[in-house]
């Protein structure tokens, strides 16, 4: 077992987590900061943002505007004390990043150049052509090597440990050779991405497996709002890459197989850029209709996306989805429709935190999608979100630089630390029953699409929480049947398919309970929204006997909740 002591100890190496560290090793280059991530950093999900990041930069936008979209994007839900304090938060980061060499897209005379997003009412997309997380994160990973940041790259977080109340310890497999190794920090900050890849059609990396949330929760750290499950309109039929919300920005249309614009009977006012979750179901009734394509790309059927009039600015402005569409469909978006359909895009809720960054245990933080300030409350706005994981990485990483300069290591709880230990080599790698990993959680994700997908009723959400308790039971029976040390992949995908089916669970509960519709949660047995009862947020605590699940009102500042319409 190595035992190894950071001041703050940062879990997680996308866009939150590296924002993080630069963070507090500029508040104070005596607190020692360690990056613990189970991918090499330019490798985490953050690095396939696509389309921009929302900033108020333009005099004539204005903070309250940028906080009044995100407001009405989220359907009411997202607390608005922390929205104001959020937008005040991004300009500045654009500015840091661009000075540390991040290649904004410019205008002619030289500023930065911002477009259209999904229910902007102002363009303020800050980009980098459509690689915009690519290149962020190549920024915030050149920059963090200008500091003593010390890369835990390929270490593969199992449980938190809290003792008294407090940050003990984090377990990890060092995947590069199977050592079961322990961190500690004083103060630790939680930056672990979302959870999308609970469903199968997703435009996620295979690596966004809600790690996080669920270490978290199960070591009694409550998750907020995880039933709120963002489905973007047009992910790549029949793989699910995201094309991004900017093609449509900049001006694609959405089409029927029968070559007819649909979006007007949607939303009247801004058409193909409305918000994600009013697109979203528009596709799947016109699908419903009858009126979508079928055939070509396998079981799925989809609509199109038409950039053939806009196609003077795909190589320019849409570089990387041109390419895609290219490489994996034969399509040349300057000439052909691009076959598209709803996939699993956001997770919006996460980790119970505030704007400030702090969670129910003094000393651990949350940034990121690991988080639920909450900013997007029932559905993101596009640009929304790498804009929070640079203005809040910032936060979290000062704050708990802040911490540890006062607190010190508790002594290691050895008793918790010894049963994980156990717990790995004893319990998950001898189970014996036959049931396989790979297959239990594509079960899990067929289950999620079909029963707690962009529609949703009563019966099928009963049928995935009886689903996901019979595959629970499944997993008790996994063999894993790589017993080796080194990459140990079929017992990180265990791991992994353990946090999944835990938050699968919370999902649907919240699903279930909330008879209302609201932002992407939509039920068809409620359809209208409640604010009589459901201006909550749903907050999950762990009980050996499952989620128990409570409420809590949604803080109103100066926007009172009016009929939402795009
Ligand atoms: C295709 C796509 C395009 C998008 N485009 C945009 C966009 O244009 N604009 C926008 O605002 N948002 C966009 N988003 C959303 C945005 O990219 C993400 O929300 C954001 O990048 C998440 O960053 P993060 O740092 O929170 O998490 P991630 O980038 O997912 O990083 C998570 C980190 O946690 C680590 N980790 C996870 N589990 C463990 C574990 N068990 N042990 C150790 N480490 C672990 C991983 O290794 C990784 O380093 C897009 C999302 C998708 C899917």
């Amino acid at each position: 077992m190595e035992k190894i002591r950071e001041d703050v100890l940062i879990l997680g190496g996308g866009m939150a987590g590296l924002r993080a560290a630069i963070a507090a090793a500029e508040y104070n280059p005596g607190v020692s900061v360690g990056l613990v991530s189970k991918l090499y950093p330019l490798r985490s999900h953050s690095v396939s943002a696509e389309g921009g990041t929302s900033a108020v930069l333009n005099p004539k936008d204005s903070f309250d505007l940028h906080a009044f979209d995100t407001i009405k994007g989220s359907d009411y839900l997202g607390d608005q004390d922390a929205i104001e304090e959020f937008v005040r938060l991004v300009p500045e980061q654009i500015y840091t990043t661009d000075h540390w060499g991040c290649p904004w897209s410019r205008n002619p005379d030289g500023t930065i150049s911002q477009r259209d997003f999904g229910a902007l009412s102002f363009p303020r997309a800050t980009f980098a052509a459509d690689k915009t997380g690519f290149h962020v994160m190549q920024t915030l990973f050149s920059r963090a090597l200008k500091y003593d940041i010390h890369f835990y790259n390929e270490y593969f977080a199992t449980k938190l440990i809290l003792a008294d109340g407090k940050p003990n310890a984090v377990t990890t497999i060092n995947l590069r050779n199977g050592e079961f190794t322990v961190f500690q920090g004083k103060s630790i900050i939680f930056a672990m991405g979302g959870a999308g890849r609970l469903y199968q059609f997703a435009t996620y990396a295979h690596s966004v497996t809600g790690d996080g949330d669920a270490i978290a929760y199960r070591a009694g750290i409550p998750l907020k709002d995880m039933e709120f499950i963002q489905f973007h309109p047009t992910g790549l039929v029949p793989s699910g890459i995201l094309i991004t919300e900017a093609a449509r920005a900049e001006g694609g249309y959405l089409l029927d197989k029968d070559g007819k614009r649909f979006m007007g009977t949607y939303a009247p006012h801004k058409f193909e850029t409305a918000s994600r979750d009013v697109v979203s179901r528009a596709i799947m009734w016109e699908i419903e209709a009858g009126r979508g394509a079928k055939g070509e790309y396998g079981d799925m059927d989809y609509v199109f996306l038409d950039l053939r009039h806009i196609a003077d600015k795909l190589d320019e402005r849409l570089p990387m989805i041109t390419d895609i569409a290219k490489k994996f469909n034969g399509i040349d978006a300057h000439n052909e429709l691009i076959p598209v359909h709803p996939a699993t895009h956001y997770t919006m809720g996460g980790i119970d935190s505030n704007v400030k960054t702090t969670t129910s245990i003094p000393g651990i933080y949350a940034a990121g999608e690991n988080a639920c300030v909450s900013i997007h409350g029932a559905n993101r706005l596009g640009s929304n979100s790498t804009n929070e994981c640079l203005a809040l990485g910032n936060v979290a990483g000062k704050a708990a630089a802040e911490y540890a300069v006062s607190h010190s290591f508790p002594e290691l709880d050895m008793k918790q630390i010894e049963e994980e230990e156990k717990h790995i080599w004893e319990d998950m790698l001898r189970r014996d029953g036959g049931e396989n990993v790979a297959k239990i959680r594509e079960d899990l994700r067929i289950n999620m699409d079909k029963n707690v997908g962009v529609f949703r009723t009563e019966a099928p959400l009963q049928n995935s929480l009886k689903n996901i308790a019979a595959l629970k039971e499944r997993y008790q029976k996994i063999t894993i049947e790589d017993k080796s040390s080194t990459f140990n992949l079929e017992l990180e995908w265990a791991f992994e398919v353990g946090f999944m089916l835990d938050l699968a669970e919370i999902i649907t509960l919240g699903a279930l309970q909330r008879k209302e519709s609201r932002g992407a949660h939509y039920r068809r047995d409620f359809p209208d929204r409640d604010d009589k009862n459901f201006m909550m947020h749903t907050i999950a605590t762990y009980s050996d006997n499952g989620p128990i699940l409570t409420y809590r009102p949604v803080v109103v500042t100066k926007w009172q909740p009016t009929v939402r319409s795009y």
